[in-house]
């Protein structure tokens, strides 16, 4: 061991929306007990800041949705602790069902809403090209709509765990990298930095696109790949009105949703990007994610998006965004306690819905870390559930890619 820097009950590696979520709870329901979060950057620079940020609720993947419930609920726990307003979209979402298939699924999702109490009814094609003027609903054989739906801005979610968690005693290192894990045996006994080691009792990883890496040290094989996840911005224009739902597009691999007067919209990509955690930079924003921001990947599918936005082709695109998720073969979370050793939980494998399900996650990994039971079911995310896997591989990496390039919605 090098010289002790801190000692805590927690040590979190990683300020993004997990881990600031995590030291939320766990301050909450741990008072007087010692919680410290690291990040190499700031909070919340890396998927966090980077999301489109659709806090969906009612989806096909059920044991995502108590998650999510939980941070709807939390956030209106954290704006009371506050005093501020986060300033949530409740704007809605159209689901709206262009084939026999996708009709099917949205028959599917309006009986789940039902199941968890949650508002959704049937709309004409008229009344979504009038809440969506840009949308075009001729090929709708279906369309539903969940009026209670949100959209939220990710870096202020990230920081109201953050800053109600600092009120409750955690702590927050900025600007210092966890170099490795230390370990003594199966004991994983906190991490090493280089102001000196943070031993902790238990300790957290949610480093994100990085977290394979402190796995790996751990001799344990995390399930999942960084993947590329993007979207774009139009210019504005007066058919995106500000308040307009979020519409959800299974057919076309794209979902949109309005952001200040443009359309923010993304669309699954014929060929997806995964890499191995090795080559992603410490900070993310140095990583190439595509020379043309966007264009190719964006012109090979545009055809499917413009059957439901022909005024696609019209409209110039202003931004263009990417960040890494956590993506698995079987598009289910990949996160829990790390198999085959002790005192490390993996914060992990966020397929994309981070947000959404950032209540649920950081409520679940504080339970575990205090030594209590997980009040979720986490059996679907089970991180060996896919056997022996080589998380670096050429062969895994392709399997994560094509599991989000072949998603239809969520
Ligand atoms: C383009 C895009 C669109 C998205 N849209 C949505 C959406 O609509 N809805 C939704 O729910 N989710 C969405 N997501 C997913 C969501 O952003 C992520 O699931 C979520 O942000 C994951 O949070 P995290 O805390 O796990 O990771 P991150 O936010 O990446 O945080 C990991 C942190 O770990 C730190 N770190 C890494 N290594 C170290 C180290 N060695 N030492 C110290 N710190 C370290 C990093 O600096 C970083 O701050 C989207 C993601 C992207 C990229």
């Amino acid at each position: 061991m090098n010289k002790q820097f801190k000692k805590a009950d927690v040590v979190i590696i990683g300020g993004g929306v997990f881990g600031c979520a995590i030291a939320y709870y766990y301050t909450r329901n741990n008072p007087g007990q010692k919680i410290i979060v690291l990040d190499r950057n700031e909070l919340c620079n890396a998927a966090t800041s980077h999301a489109a940020a659709l806090v969906t609720k009612i989806r096909a993947k059920k044991s995502f949705i108590p998650l999510s419930l939980e941070t709807y609920q939390v956030v209106a726990e954290m704006e009371k602790i506050l005093g501020e307003s986060m300033d949530m979209k409740f704007c809605g979402v159209i689901h709206l069902a262009a084939s026999e298939a996708r009709l099917a699924e949205l028959k599917e999702l309006m009986a789940i809403a039902e199941e968890f109490n949650q508002a959704a009814h049937y709309i004409s094609p008229e009344e979504a090209h009038q809440m969506s003027p840009w949308l075009k609903t001729d090929e709708a054989l279906s369309i539903g709509y969940m009026p209670d739906e949100a959209y939220c801005d990710p870096y202020l979610l990230g920081t109201f765990f953050s800053r109600c968690a600092k009120l409750q005693g955690a702590e927050f290192i900025q600007g210092l990298e966890a170099t490795n894990l230390i370990m003594e045996g199966n004991d994983v006994l906190g991490v090493h930095t280089k102001e000196g080691d943070i031993i902790a009792g238990t300790t957290i990883v949610a480093s994100g696109a990085w977290a394979p890496k402190f796995a790996r040290e751990a001799g344990v094989s995390l399930p999942m790949a960084p993947t590329r996840s993007q979207y774009w911005i139009t210019e504005k224009n007066a058919i995106f009105p500000v308040n307009s739902p979020i519409v959800l597009l299974p057919d076309a691999q794209a979902y949109a949703r309005p952001e200040g007067g443009s359309l923010l919209f993304g669309i699954r990509e014929r060929n997806s990007l995964s890499v191995s955690a090795d080559v992603i930079p410490s900070d993310v924003n140095d990583f190439s994610f595509s020379p043309d921001k966007g264009v190719q990947d964006l012109s090979e599918v545009i055809d499917r998006l413009a059957r439901f936005f022909p005024k696609v082709y019209d409209i110039g695109m202003k931004y263009y965004v990417a960040g890494f998720s956590g993506y698995t073969p079987d598009n289910n979370l990949s996160m829990g306690i790390a198999p085959g050793v002790n005192h490390l939980l993996m914060a992990t494998g966020c397929v994309g819905a981070g947000i959404s399900v950032s209540g649920g996650v950081g409520l679940a990994f504080a339970e575990l870390a205090a030594g209590k039971e997980n009040p979720y079911d986490f059996s679907a995310f089970d991180l060996q559930r896919f056997g022996e896997v080589d998380p670096f591989s050429p062969e895994w990496l392709e399997r994560c890619a094509r599991a989000r390039s072949t998603k239809v919605s969520g």
